[in-house]
């Protein structure tokens, strides 16, 4: 890639005015997900728990889920310029927000939810992968990007809840045993099917224990 073409060309996602991934305008209306959030699944709610509605929902036995920033206002700009796939630089600015959100996990290697590359919404990049060897040099951790494996790539777009549920639960498989401690990462959580499905092959796979981490998350209780 054209590097110098590139940054001639670097408008903000948010906004659009010329020179930076996200000017200082749009970088403080960043909808961070910092209030007190449920402990085990990271969503918002009014005083730090426990357990949550939306942990009921995950069904699946996760240490934690974190992400960095909700899916809306400028979190939601900068989602579609990632999946728009001309804007390199975003999955290193998706993973500086993530580790500026979210401490290290307590982990021994990362595993990115793997690529849909047929799936219309991302045009030629691979965002979990990209953001999972963000992170992976960020916090000096190895990635295997292999262990997951896509067995069929119906879109998730356009289905209901329960639809992406069913959608969901057979769309992966483990294509080796696993051990340790587990980071699967995923580019937004929208309504966790997918990271359930995810989870659930990597601790059927052999993994100890399964944290998550995304970028955005769509959050239902704001
Ligand atoms: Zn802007
Ligand atoms: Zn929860």
């Amino acid at each position: 890639m054209d590097l110098l073409r590139l940054l001639a060309d670097q408008r903000c996602a948010g906004c659009g005015v010329r020179g930076a991934v996200l000017c200082r305008a749009c970088r403080g209306a960043l909808p961070w997900l910092a209030g007190p959030l449920c402990l085990r699944c990271g969503e918002p709610e009014p005083q730090p728990t426990i357990r949550c509605p939306v942990c009921r929902r995950l069904g699946v036995k996760v240490e934690t889920v974190r992400s960095a920033i909700a899916l809306t206002g400028v979190g939601d700009a900068l989602m579609h310029c990632w999946k728009d796939g001309a804007r390199a630089p975003l999955a290193a600015f998706a993973a500086a927000c993530v580790v500026a959100a979210v401490p290290r996990p307590a982990v021994d290697l990362i595993v990115p939810i793997p690529g849909a590359r047929s799936r219309a919404a991302w045009r030629g990049v691979d965002g979990p992968h990209d953001l999972a060897r963000q992170l992976g040099q960020r916090w000096q951790l190895p990635v295997q990007a292999t262990v997951l494996e896509r067995v069929h790539e119906r879109p998730q777009r356009g289905l209901s809840a329960a639809q992406r549920q069913r959608n969901a639960s057979g769309a992966f498989a483990a294509r080796s045993r696993i051990g340790g401690r587990v980071l699967l990462v995923d580019d937004v959580m929208t309504t966790g099917a997918t990271l359930r499905a995810g989870v659930r092959q990597l601790r059927q796979a052999g993994a100890e224990r399964v944290d998550v981490i995304t970028f955005a998350r769509v959050v239902t209780t704001l």
